[in-house]
């Protein structure tokens, strides 16, 4: 049917000096479609970057009909649609995030009144997530609870101690009880926030709960030995 020798390959688009090559065969003056799915994938990308405003026409004033598209297509591709979303954003993450604030910015108010009724109709769900994060993030619940009694308690540092800080504290002394040894189990303020102790990294360690409670607000007895815990790992 087709004759080789009259095929040319198109080396410049018709259409638009921006297009790549057309991605056609002219055969005998007709356009037929070029065999190569790459390049003709090539073209359609191409056309459609070049067409966008008659493309985003043409969708505003068929809007019904491209909500049933969209429909059809996730029902034909389920979750096809936000896999590639997904990828796209993790790809161009900066790009979404601008494009995300600057939607923020312009639509601060619709935002946040959707938010306060996705919230209202899903409490239930709102407070499991609060308890998963919870549940998953320990140490930083510690570290806000203690930057809280040292805040109430007018302590030097409360605004510099991060979670990351007492973690390094921990570590130091080999997650384990700067008293007795035992496995770590709470941050002490080893001169306690009631007599005047910051909260700087420097003043917590890690305790056990037993020498917590033996403790108390008390400064340690100058006879103990503080190295103990090291030295016996
Ligand atoms: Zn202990």
């Amino acid at each position: 049917m087709r004759h080789q020798s009259h095929e040319v390959k198109c080396s410049a688009s018709p259409q638009s000096p921006t297009l790549p090559p057309c991605g056609f065969l002219h055969y005998k003056g007709i356009e037929m479609p070029y065999k190569d799915p790459e390049q003709q994938r090539a073209y359609q990308k191409a056309y459609r970057k070049s067409h966008k405003e008659e493309a985003a026409a043409y969708r505003e004033s068929h809007k019904e009909k491209a909500a049933a598209y969209a429909i059809a297509y996730h029902v034909a591709y389920p979750g096809k649609f936000n896999a590639y979303m997904r990828a796209q954003r993790a790809a161009r993450s900066d790009e979404f995030r601008a494009r995300d604030r600057a939607y923020y910015r312009a639509h601060r108010d619709k935002k946040l009144a959707r938010a306060h009724i996705y919230n209202e109709t899903h409490r239930e769900r709102g407070r499991a997530t609060t308890r998963a994060w919870q549940k998953a993030n320990p140490e930083k619940i510690a570290a806000h609870n203690l930057h809280r009694r040292a805040r109430l308690a007018g302590a030097d540092g409360h605004g510099y101690t991060a979670a990351e800080h007492i973690k390094a504290r921990w570590a130091m002394w080999g997650n384990r009880c700067y008293i007795c040894g035992a496995p770590a189990e709470a941050t002490d303020h080893v001169i306690p926030l009631a007599r005047g102790g910051s909260h700087w990294p420097a003043n917590l360690r890690p305790i056990c709960k037993s020498c917590n409670s033996r403790k108390g607000a008390r400064l340690l007895h100058k006879k103990r030995p503080l190295t103990l815990a090291r030295s016996a790992l």
